[in-house]
């Protein structure tokens, strides 16, 4: 039997010789292939600067520095979103609290956001960063978000592992018209992969600069910011502490070359998108919901179950189509919910929408290689096991 995974990279022959010219050049890491890669993906994002790690995760634990946060500040994000989105929060000593998903994008709802934000302002503990999730490629309601960042003084960090390659009002994801800095996984579950790797955005000059100096030990060679002129040739100086984030050519050239496909891959995985909606449209689940204004980067396709017309359990379902060799998934477990989390004192009931959605979510195959023989298998499998 076949085995369907959920997600999967594509790696052409292309791509292959990029990283072998690599291997056989001068640079395996701070050669002039990552400058290329960060300057690619800030002309397709039309944004200032962009710098490449070693992984989303610590993209967005730089981030969260350069934007000053520190012991007693408070992180907010959405529970439905991979750790990560909330662990670089701890990782600064802040405080790590969420806002409860939309019950149409499972994004982070923006009227929920407003009545929190009220009652924060009140008992003085408003967050100093908002993480917003583009939740399966499909962008955040960005505008809302940034009326309240005006209004409460908070900074915003999009995490957009899900989302290159999408478009929010017609601009690309990653261009941080409403967010401070924007953060992509290129994870080879993601839209383009370096196997490990992440990039962080943003139009300020200053922020660029502390996530610089933080990816690479605080370390700058730079006379401008130091603090006496240099001892000679050899001098460089730390003056901030930092750490070792760096990507490696090797990763970049990989990056680089997936690039020129980047396009390609969303369109793709639009078309297969589609698709599942006409041959999925009479069962008994809800279909992901696309806000107009916005085009995704369909990193997930995200069926929930109609619990009251199934005789399974979501938990049957789920099994019986990995028994299939369905490589069905969920995304994600609520972050809350975490043992981790939990002993900070947060019930599952604390985000009512978000335990439900978990208790009926699905994420089927989506991937650019996806044949329409394997997407057809998946929905011959779905429509048996719901019926049954
Ligand atoms: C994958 C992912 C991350 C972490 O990405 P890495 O590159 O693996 O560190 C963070 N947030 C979200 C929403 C993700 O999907």
């Amino acid at each position: 039997m076949q085995h369907i995974p959920y997600g999967r990279q594509d790696i052409t022959s292309a791509d292959i010789d990029a990283v072998v010219a690599v291997l056989q050049s001068d640079f395996l890491t701070q050669g002039p292939i990552v400058p290329k890669f960060e300057e690619t993906v800030a002309g397709y994002c039309n944004v200032k600067h962009a710098l490449a790690v070693n992984s989303a995760t610590s993209a967005l634990h730089i981030a969260c520095l350069a934007l000053g946060l520190g012991p007693g500040d408070w992180l907010w994000t959405t529970p439905i979103t991979f750790v990560a989105s909330a662990n670089c929060g701890l990782y600064c000593g802040a405080k790590v609290d969420f806002v409860d998903i939309d019950s149409r994008t499972y994004n982070l709802c923006p009227q929920a956001l407003a009545s929190k934000l009220e009652q924060a302002e009140r008992e003085g503990r408003l967050p100093k960063v908002l993480v917003p999730v583009h939740l399966c490629g499909q962008p955040c309601d960005m505008q809302a978000i940034q009326v309240l960042a005006q209004k409460y003084g908070f900074k915003v960090i999009e995490d957009a592992s899900h989302a290159i390659g999408g478009k929010y009002k017609n601009g690309p994801i990653g261009d941080c018209s409403y967010s401070d800095i924007t953060v992509f996984s290129f994870h080879p579950v993601k839209i383009i992969t370096t196997a490990e790797g992440g990039m962080a955005m943003t139009n300020s000059d200053e922020l660029a600069h502390k996530m610089a100096l933080l990816r690479s030990h605080g370390i700058t060679r730079d006379p401008a910011h130091m603090t006496h002129e240099p001892d000679g040739p050899w001098y460089y100086q730390q003056i901030d502490l930092g750490y070792n984030y760096r990507m490696t050519e090797l990763q970049a050239a990989l990056g680089l070359s997936q690039m020129t496909r980047l396009d390609s891959y969303v369109a793709r995985r639009h078309n297969l998108a589609r698709r599942y909606d006409a041959l999925l449209a009479d069962l008994p689940i809800n279909l992901p919901w696309q806000h107009p204004d916005s085009y995704s980067g369909l990193h997930l396709y995200v069926v929930r179950l109609k619990l009251d017309q199934i005789t399974k359990t979501h938990r049957q379902v789920f099994e019986a189509l990995r028994e299939q060799g369905i490589g069905v998934n969920l995304h994600y477990i609520p972050v809350h919910t975490q043992p981790h989390y939990q002993r900070m004192g947060f019930k599952p009931s604390d985000f009512p929408e978000s335990q439900s959605y978990y208790a009926q979510a699905i994420s089927l195959p989506m991937y650019q290689t996806l044949t329409e023989e394997q997407q057809d298998r998946v929905v011959a499998v779905l429509k048996v096991v719901l019926q049954a």
